[in-house]
């Protein structure tokens, strides 16, 4: 939802990202078949889509951790992986790519924190590492992140010590540490415990507010209608249907995109059903 804080976009703003008839194959299969996306600064964007759809790949690309087949993506207006001087094409160096992915935080299923550190630790990590940040800077801004998640009285635990949540909150915590321009959440939900789910979608509400600009692939349809400016349904590698929550979630007009929201609807009720036929599990560090 763009809100009072956010900037807003303008329709003369250059989008925070473009791509292009954006294709990628792995050998002979084609994933990605000619995505054509924008996202507005300050914009909310749901992607959602049935698994194989190529969301994971889609987000992989923007963040440079696969490379492209054909077609072009620009993140803040510039080129990424490749560059144009005089007229022809160059890969990029290491280091130009590490500085474009550095603008990008990325939060994932599976929470990937270093288990051997501490919540601070697993914060401030990249700040001191990749951007040379004086550790005690770093740390009064870890700290202050990891309060902005909810979990200052936390910051001293290890992941074995953590709730799935809390985790998935200091992953967060982690990625805006390096102070991004752009985050992307790939199903950052699903693998939590339905009790846990409402925390870190909270603190992606919020942070959604203060106006970041955010990809987020999840099946939370009641996060999607709330927080996103903009719904994508992506099926087989191409985008199907896009437009406002209300115009894709309540009104599709894609018979793809209807038949998967009613498999959504119904997987979301029968996990309710469980939920409500399963006793509350002890929570070892409960709020
Ligand atoms: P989604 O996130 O929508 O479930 P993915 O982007 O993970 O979809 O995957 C889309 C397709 O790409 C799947 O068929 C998957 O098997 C394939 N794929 C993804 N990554 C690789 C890879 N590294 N090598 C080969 N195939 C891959
Ligand atoms: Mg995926």
């Amino acid at each position: 939802m763009s809100t009072s804080n956010a900037p807003t976009p303008s329709a003369t703003a250059e989008p925070l990202v473009r791509a292009v008839n954006a294709t990628k194959a792995f050998g002979p299969n084609e994933v990605l078949k000619g995505i054509d996306l924008e996202v507005q600064r300050g914009e909310v964007v749901c992607l959602l889509g049935p698994s194989g759809s190529g969301k994971t790949t889609l987000l992989r690309l923007i963040n440079q951790m696969e490379v492209l087949t054909g077609g072009r993506i620009w993140v803040d207006g510039e080129l990424i992986g490749i560059e144009e001087r005089r007229g022809r094409l160059h890969r990029r160096t290491a280091k130009d790519i590490a500085r474009q992915r550095s603008e990008i935080g990325m939060v994932f299923q599976r929470f990937n924190l270093f288990p051997h550190m501490t919540a601070l630790g697993n914060v401030m990590e990249a700040p001191v590492q990749v951007k040379k940040v004086p550790r005690a800077q770093a740390k009064a801004r870890a700290l202050a992140l990891l309060e902005q998640v909810g979990l200052a009285d936390r910051v001293a635990y290890y992941p074995a010590q953590l709730s799935g949540g809390q985790q998935q909150r200091v992953a967060i915590a982690r990625a805006l540490a390096m102070e991004p321009q752009l985050m992307l959440f790939d199903e950052p939900t699903s693998a939590l415990d339905p009790e846990l789910v409402g925390e870190v979608l909270g603190v992606m509400q919020r942070l959604a507010r203060d106006g970041m600009t955010m990809i987020v692939v999840t099946h939370e349809m009641g996060f999607a209608r709330e927080v996103a400016d903009r719904v994508i349904f992506m099926d087989d590698g191409v985008v199907v249907e896009q437009g406002s929550p209300n115009d894709v979630l309540l009104n599709p007009r894609q018979e793809r995109t209807k038949a998967f929201l009613t498999r959504v609807r119904h997987e979301a009720e029968a996990r309710e059903r469980d939920v409500l036929a399963t006793p509350p599990t002890e929570e070892p560090q409960g709020e």
